[in-house]
């Protein structure tokens, strides 16, 4: 008999948690779009939303998911034939130079493998091989959801200047905005994309691009720019309907509009460092029963682990088969392994991800590590007893530190 009942548990990295305050503030009737509350309390998002995104930039908001950010950054800065660099250190950095392929765009892949950061080394050879600036944009995810790696886009700015190349630098923090900080002026970011369904914690349907001066220039030349991708009336409308080019998302505003006042109350800093703490709790349970089994984090070093999403690699059939053990058994749903090994592969089943990305708490965290290790010992994967206690003991020591 199982003992999933009761309030189902989605761990999974994207769609998040959505905090009941989100959704009742979407469970009202449809607004006037002409004029009227709507009007305003659209506008009140933008300075919100760059404040997350630490820029004194432009924001322009798509009805889209993150594959429209994806999309919509490419087609206001480049055109058919241009070059791209696109660095992957996952399936994401990969796909969206799969996108960037499809319209005409020529890429340059520098591919990192699944377990790894950039290599700047590598990328200061390819700008420095590229004497004649063909590359216009490089394309890198701040985070990687399917490998949970965190690039250190500051570093990567750091290696373009010292070559001198002059290429846009765009950068996905979709899986991360709200979760790992994230600085894009100070980092000399130009181009950032984002969703709003996994660190803003509102259902899928709303995708934004934020994007600097230098940015804004390229698309002067940029011949992919068409009316409903254009930025600039978005980033800048004189009228409403400007903003979402045709009938705005209207619900998806109010369900912002409330996540952004809960990550206001609560403080970003504070975010970052709720999303840090219960992220080490994360990764000192999988370290413990790794200790004695097949179990072990996908990115080796915590310094460039995401505290939004973990990776996680169990030999197959294992990976699996606690996937449906806890959802099956306990009522908790894990992220699947994505694009870790080819489908219908032996080693497919090897991989699961823990998403613990926005409306999040410690007991919530702690509630989905004590089920995966019910699953652990249910399932006879070896392991070491008892990791949820050094999970407790990271919490313990916070609430500790922050009271003394
Ligand atoms: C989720 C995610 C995407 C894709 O977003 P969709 O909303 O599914 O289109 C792209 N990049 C990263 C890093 C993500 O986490």
């Amino acid at each position: 008999m199982s003992l999933g009942f009761g309030r189902h548990t989605l761990a999974i990295p994207g769609p998040s948690v959505m905090p009941d305050r989100v959704l009742q503030a979407m469970h009202r009737p449809a607004p006037n779009i002409y004029s009227g509350e709507i009007v305003d309390i659209a506008a009140s998002l933008f300075p919100d939303l760059k404040e997350i995104a630490q820029t004194q930039g432009h924001c322009a908001m798509y009805i889209g998911n993150g594959h429209a950010a994806w999309e919509a950054a490419l087609a206001n800065t480049l055109s058919r034939g241009d070059e791209v660099l696109v660095l992957a250190t996952g399936f994401f950095g990969e796909a969206w130079g799969w996108m960037a392929d499809r319209v005409g765009i020529n890429t340059q892949v520098l591919d990192f493998g699944k377990r790894a950061d950039l290599d700047l080394a590598q990328i200061k050879a390819a700008l420095r091989a590229d004497s004649g600036h063909k590359i216009k944009a490089i394309t890198c995810v701040q985070v990687d959801t399917t490998t949970s790696v965190k690039n250190d886009i500051a570093a990567l700015r750091k290696t373009i200047d010292a070559v001198g190349h002059p290429a846009l630098l765009m950068v996905d923090c979709i899986a991360c905005l709200g979760c790992d900080r994230f600085e894009m002026d100070a980092w000399g970011v130009d181009v950032m994309v984002a969703g709003c369904q996994k660190g803003l914690m509102v259902p899928p349907g709303l995708a934004f691009v934020f994007f600097n001066d230098k940015a804004d220039h390229a698309q002067e030349t940029a011949d992919l720019v068409s009316t409903y991708w254009d930025w600039r009336p978005r980033a800048n409308p004189e009228q409403f309907y400007q903003i979402s080019c045709g009938t705005a998302p209207t619900h998806h505003i109010y369900g912002l509009r409330e996540a952004l006042n809960m990550i206001h109350e609560e403080g970003l800093d504070n975010v970052w460092t709720r999303h840090e703490v219960l992220a080490r709790a994360v990764w000192s349970a999988f370290d413990h029963w790794g200790q004695d089994g097949p179990v072990e984090l996908n990115i080796a070093d915590p310094s460039k682990r995401s505290v939004a999403v973990t990776s996680v690699r169990l030999e197959a059939p294992f990976g699996d088969d606690l996937q449906a053990w806890v959802k099956q058994e306990a009522g908790l749903t894990l992220g699947i392994g994505l694009g870790m090994a080819p489908r219908g592969s032996t080693q497919a089943g090897g991989f699961f991800r823990v998403g613990h990305m926005g409306h999040l708490s410690a007991h919530m965290l702690l509630g989905t590590l004590a089920t995966i290790e019910a699953g652990l010992i249910a399932l006879d994967v070896p392991h070491r007893p008892g990791g949820v206690t050094p999970a407790a003991q990271v919490i313990a020591d916070h609430t500790r530190r922050a009271t003394s």
